[in-house]
């Protein structure tokens, strides 16, 4: 997980509510499969993969650039759209604050 934004262990908690979900009545039973990790996997790879993917944006068409000197930095297009309409600046603080797939504890224990 690349450093950008800050957001590894937001992630970090947010994969572990997803596995108390997802796992905690087969740990009371003492029997985890591979196939119940795999569910934990299967929820928490897209929210993953879209996080570092906006990462890698600004690695590659902000920070990179910047680093380089070597001309004028042209922001991104959705960087640019929310320079230009500041109502639009929730959106990154949602996704970087609360991730693109929140997760709340749901366990039995719980309820
Ligand atoms: C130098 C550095 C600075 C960082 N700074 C920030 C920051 O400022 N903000 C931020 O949000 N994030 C930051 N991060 C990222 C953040 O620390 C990680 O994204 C987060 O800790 C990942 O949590 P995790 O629980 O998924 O994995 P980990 O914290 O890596 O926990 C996994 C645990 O599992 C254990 N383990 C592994 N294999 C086994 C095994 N076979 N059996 C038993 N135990 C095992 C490991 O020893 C480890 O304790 C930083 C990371 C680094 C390296």
């Amino acid at each position: 997980m690349s450093p950008i934004g800050g957001v590894g262990i937001n992630l970090a908690i947010q994969d572990a509510v997803a596995a108390a979900n997802l796992l905690a009545g087969q740990l009371r039973r003492g029997a985890v499969t591979p196939a119940d990790l795999r569910l934990v996997q299967e929820r928490r790879a897209w929210p993953t993969h879209m996080t570092q993917r906006m990462q890698l944006l600004l690695q590659d068409r902000v920070i990179k650039t910047v680093l380089a000197g070597d001309g004028p930095l042209v922001p991104p297009w959705p960087l640019r759209l929310i320079a230009r309409f500041p109502i639009l600046r929730r959106i990154p603080a949602r996704l970087i604050g609360m991730g693109f797939r929140p997760e709340h504890v749901r366990t039995s224990a719980v309820r």
